[in-house]
């Protein structure tokens, strides 16, 4: 079978590398792809949000699975088109991917069947979002109800960055369609853990927990990012807290869109905050998140083509996962999640002696990799306990000590060491 992933960066590179160990896989496309990917697939110089000529490539090539990467393509519909064609896609439709595209929508949805979350109220007028918050006081979580990219939430320590958070969105149109309206809601605090599940309709077959470093500097300093790094399974997370975020979150959310006539199908994300009272949800996503994918699927031991086709199908796929735990950390451009210059050559570095490499904001130039994105790239390893992923990851990032165009946190996982050699959670 030909399979094609839509996308371009860390966590395509990842689905890529997974679907061409399938000995089910004849070809995979990935559009457009990276040049870091090259030797596991065929890129095809489509854009993302071109669906005609997806469309197109997809029948002419006999492409039998199409899997999307990014949440955009998904709120297009490209789900949907895909499906009008008799073309097998698995990702949800754009009704379904509102769960991701609208705050105030997955708010709604959890306020009415009960599932675990911070308090909120959602505005689109000025002064009454303002007023609300001087009654709540601050710390307060200010969130653009759409899309934004990842930089569209605030964690406002104090009132007067809250109020500027509220102008900001609603008033001078920070983030345009997408913060037309905002959800204000309740800080809440713990650790912050991910759940990804593969789901069709109220079927829903979760992952292994994995947990990214949104900050861009050690110590959780610095504003926030798409994604630091990542490891999994997350060693500090009970049985119980993996099993209440399975039966109190994923399940029923994947029921109340079923009941909602938005059955979602695809892979379905929550994140989470351990609180006290249990796992409450922070966000949810309509696809794999990225880096937290280039840690999961390296300890999927099925075929991730038969899984997809089991899920599809409604049958079990009886996950299999690695008892090690896998570790990754990025390589950004000096600069991000501000400005950063492209361009800057990459040191040699080839995923030696169990590490690997997947490539993000990669160029290839004259037959040198360059950077071209704000993340680079993610170094990661798998080993037996947490500490040891670690220093294996950390060890094939040395070629880029002394080198001011990068940057890396030194301290992925570090609060979770000492526990990584308790029991894995899956
Ligand atoms: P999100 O884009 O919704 O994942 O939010 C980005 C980051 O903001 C999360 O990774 C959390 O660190 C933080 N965050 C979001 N919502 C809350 C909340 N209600 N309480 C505390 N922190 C939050």
């Amino acid at each position: 079978m030909n399979v094609m992933v839509i996308g371009r960066g860390g966590r395509e590179h990842s689905l890529v590398q997974k679907f061409s160990e399938s000995e089910q896989v004849e070809q995979v496309f990935v559009v457009p792809g990276n040049p870091g990917m090259q030797d596991v697939a065929e890129c095809v110089a489509i854009d993302e949000d071109d669906h005609d000529k997806l469309i197109a490539f997809a029948i002419h090539n006999e492409v039998g699975l199409t899997i999307v990467g990014p949440e955009v393509p998904l709120l297009e519909g490209v789900v949907d088109r895909f499906i009008a064609n008799d073309l097998k896609v698995f990702g949800p439709t754009q009704a379904a991917a509102l769960i991701e595209g609208s705050k105030h929508f997955a708010k709604r949805i959890m306020e009415k069947h009960n599932i675990p979350t911070a308090e909120y109220q959602a505005f689109s007028d000025v002064t009454a979002a303002k007023h609300y918050i001087e009654q709540k006081g601050a710390p307060i979580v200010i969130k653009a109800d759409g899309l934004a990219a990842g930089k569209g939430v605030v964690v406002a320590e104090t009132l007067s960055e809250a109020l500027q958070a509220v102008e900001d969105m609603l008033e001078n149109g920070q983030f345009g369609e997408a913060s037309r309206e905002i959800v204000v809601e309740e800080f809440l605090t713990g650790e912050e853990f991910s759940l990804m599940a593969f789901v069709n309709g109220a079927n829903v077959y979760p992952m292994i927990s994995a947990k990214d470093h949104k900050r861009a500097f050690d110590g959780d300093q610095g504003p926030n990012t798409g994604g630091m790094g990542a490891f999994a399974p997350v060693p500090d997370l009970g049985e119980a807290s993996y099993t209440s975020a399975v039966e109190s979150v994923i399940q029923p959310v994947a029921h109340a869109l079923v009941e909602e006539g938005r059955s979602f199908t695809g892979i379905l994300y929550a994140g989470l905050i351990e609180t006290k009272e249990g796992p409450k949800v922070i966000e949810f996503n309509a696809r794999f998140g990225d880096p937290e994918i280039q840690v999961v699927l390296p300890l999927l031991e099925n075929d991730l083509v038969q899984v997809i086709a089991d899920v599809m199908n409604g049958v079990d796929p009886q996950l299999v996962w690695s008892e090690e735990t896998c570790a990754g950390v990025v390589v950004a451009s000096n600069g991000y999640p501000g400005g950063y210059e492209k361009g800057r050559p990459l040191p040699d570095i080839k995923g030696e002696q169990g590490t690997f490499i997947v490539h993000a904001g990669t160029a290839l130039v004259e037959g040198v990799y360059v950077s071209s994105g704000g993340r680079v790239l993610l170094a990661g390893s798998k080993g037996m306990d947490l500490a040891h992923a670690l220093d294996r990851t950390y060890d094939s990032l040395r070629v880029f000590d002394g080198n001011d165009d990068f940057f890396y946190r030194r301290d992925i996982g570090r609060s979770s060491v000492s526990s990584s050699s308790g029991t894995n959670v899956k």
